[in-house]
């Protein structure tokens, strides 16, 4: 009987019982979605503050 490893909860279950491939359940690839979308907020998308040059202009 063909096992697959679950990447979420690291359980063997049967692939073929499974409704969410790679995962074991609905619940470990949600999981892995949030993990996923965590991971992508966590980086700065957009840096929408420029450096402001002028500030370092000495001041005569
Ligand atoms: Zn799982």
């Amino acid at each position: 009987m063909p096992e697959q490893h679950c990447p979420i909860c690291e359980q063997s279950f049967d692939p073929q019982h499974s409704p969410s491939l790679p995962f074991c359940s609905p619940w470990c690839r949600e999981i892995d979605l949030r993990r996923w979308l965590d991971e992508r907020y966590g980086l700065p998308i957009e840096r929408e503050e420029e450096p402001d040059f002028s500030r370092d202009e000495p001041a005569e």
